[in-house]
């Protein structure tokens, strides 16, 4: 009787501890755990006790390193901003996936304060997946909010220099704004 199952996992994902399974194509052992070192799917053979992960190829929709995201900002909390990634590489995803922007790493910086809100529309790229997370920068011309609405009455807003002003009530709003921004047309 042959018995598999399969999974998605990331980077540093375990994927069974060395009890269970022995680590073969992608996997690393780490103490007793049985890791990930790529994103695929992780293949169980209970028969002959094999763990494996076969790669993804990077059309399917998964955050990697250097891809152009768009999302919209849905939390942030102390610095740390939670994303909901809706295109990678132009491309709309077919998963939910959430990047964290930590814009602790930006206090050293002289210039415009980098500033987002909920809701806005943002491009930024993929730095890293560390610890299973989605690592997101805007630390470029290009990145940043690409589409907004005014947060008091949620007119439209215009570019005033290098803030935001809405062309309805007239309040004046500070963002990290995309060289991009007003060229996104919302779908
Ligand atoms: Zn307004």
């Amino acid at each position: 009787m042959e018995y598999k199952k399969k999974k998605l996992c990331l980077p540093g994902d375990i994927v069974g501890v060395i009890e269970e399974f022995i680590p073969s194509k992608n996997v690393y052992q780490e103490n007793y755990n049985l890791r990930s070192k790529v994103i695929g799917t992780a293949s169980f053979d209970f028969e002959s006790k094999i763990v494996e992960v076969i790669p993804k190829s990077m059309n399917l929709g998964i955050p990697k390193v250097n891809d152009e995201i768009i999302g919209i900002v849905d939390q942030t909390q102390g610095g740390i901003v939670s994303v909901r990634i809706l295109e990678i590489n132009n491309k709309p995803v077919h998963s939910q996936f959430i990047g964290l922007l930590i814009l602790r790493s930006f206090a050293g910086n002289v210039g415009p304060k980098i500033v987002l809100k909920l809701g806005d529309l943002i491009k930024a790229k993929v730095i890293s997946l560390t610890n299973n997370l989605i690592h997101l920068s805007i630390n470029d011309e290009k990145y940043g909010v690409i589409y907004t609405k005014c947060s008091f009455c949620g007119g439209d807003v215009q570019v005033v220099g290098r803030r935001i002003q809405c062309v309805d009530c007239k309040m004046v709003d500070e963002r990290k704004l995309s060289s991009d921004f007003g060229m996104f047309k919302k779908h």
